[in-house]
């Protein structure tokens, strides 16, 4: 019952080399039905006894949820400038190299009752295994290590294998990893800086790029304004992606920074200075400024309310001079300061809109400081 035939089915690469065939076992129904009924016991406690940063063949966790996880982390430590090294270790041949008295004694230091460890080891004790090539069987050999690839039993197997080199890495001092946010964790998040604000503008910042009345396209151009990551020429450039770092405008000279495209390019000055016609008519005090076009950060005091239209009118216009900025781009089109005013206040509609299902058309113009036709009517772009 515990002999089995190796065949090898062939991988990729040089057929001539031994390591691009995958040898599976070949077992006799009886060993399979066994096993089968040691893996169901052991795959109902496994994920009791190994840690969850183990995801192979454990219920309830996916391989690709590692792959997930490392790729996330890239991205995070990118995004916050963390210092990180990163290890990937492919282990060769690694079903074939499990010790066999290694894995015994694992179950015992698991505390495995003395009935299961005896089946495993009856499974694995005195087991011999024959090669079949082109049709042809060899002689049987005795196997000392590995399990068995094509047993359902191997990858739990495996999976304990591995977790005395997991424990003695979580162990380590010197290795101390990194905490995924949201993975419960930490005690809480760590306030991001943004650029050279104080704390207390930074947790501003962050609360209005997130403020639930904003349109999720809104609040994810706001993130992207804030970590300088709109993919510009100044963004493509440093990473190879274009030729030039320059602002597209005909005649600007200045980098294509997220900066200069929503506040520093004469053309988005331009657009600002038509935005106060329609600001003034919310808060005549209004002053815009650098950061609070590209942070959130009010100049003036003014109520939560009034704060939350000119957000939005901001985060529309912003959103009007990215549209307009690759309308040229691509459709080498030059949209007028008028017309990119014009874009924001058919964007903000959907803003009024919804205001207008709870309230009155007069309270709606009012508060968003728009003509009752300008609520409704259409606006049309010319180029
Ligand atoms: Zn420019």
């Amino acid at each position: 019952m515990r002999e089995g035939c190796i065949s090898l089915l062939y991988k990729k690469g040089d057929k001539k080399e031994i390591k691009n065939w995958r040898p599976v076992t070949l077992l006799c129904v009886d060993l399979k039905i066994l096993s089968k009924v040691v893996f169901l016991r052991l795959q109902s406690v496994i994920s009791s006894v190994v840690n969850s940063d183990q995801t192979c063949g454990i219920p309830g966790r996916l391989l690709t949820d590692s792959l997930a996880l490392v790729r996330d982390i890239i991205e995070y430590v990118k995004d916050r400038n963390v210092p990180l090294c990163l290890l990937s270790l492919d282990q060769e041949k690694a079903f074939d190299r499990l010790n066999h008295s290694f894995i015994m004694s694992i179950l015992v230091n698991m505390n495995f009752g003395p009935a299961f460890c005896s089946w495993i080891h009856l499974l694995y004790k005195d087991c011999f295994s024959r090669i079949i090539i082109n049709g042809v069987l060899s002689e049987p050999f005795k196997v000392l290590s590995g399990v068995r690839q094509g047993c359902p039993l191997s990858p739990l197997l495996f999976v304990l294998g591995m977790e005395p080199l997991a424990c003695a890495i979580r162990q380590d001092c010197g290795i101390t990893g990194i905490i995924a946010p949201g993975s419960g964790k930490q005690d809480k998040l760590a306030l991001l800086p943004v650029g050279t604000l104080v704390e207390e503008d930074c947790r501003t910042v962050w609360r209005n790029v997130s403020a639930s009345y904003l349109l999720n396209a809104h609040r994810d151009l706001a993130w992207s304004v804030v970590h300088q990551c709109l993919p510009l020429r100044s963004f493509l450039y440093r990473r190879g992606g274009t030729a030039s770092p320059v602002c597209i405008r005909p005649g600007c000279l200045g980098e294509e920074t997220v900066h200069h495209l929503m506040w520093s390019c004469s053309f988005a000055q331009e657009v600002w200075r038509k935005m106060y016609i329609w600001l003034e008519k919310i808060e005549r005090k209004i002053v815009l400024t650098e950061h609070g076009i590209l942070y959130g950060l009010p100049s003036i005091k003014i109520s939560k309310e009034k704060f939350g239209k000119i957000w939005s009118i901001i985060n529309c216009t912003k959103d009007a001079l990215w549209k307009a900025r690759n309308i040229l781009l691509w459709k080498k089109c030059a949209l007028s300061a008028e017309a990119v005013y014009a874009l924001a206040l058919s964007i903000a509609r959907d803003y009024v809109a919804r205001d207008l299902v709870h309230r009155s058309g007069d309270e709606v113009s009012k508060i968003w400081g728009l003509e009752r036709e300008q609520m409704v009517s259409q606006i049309v772009l010319k180029c």
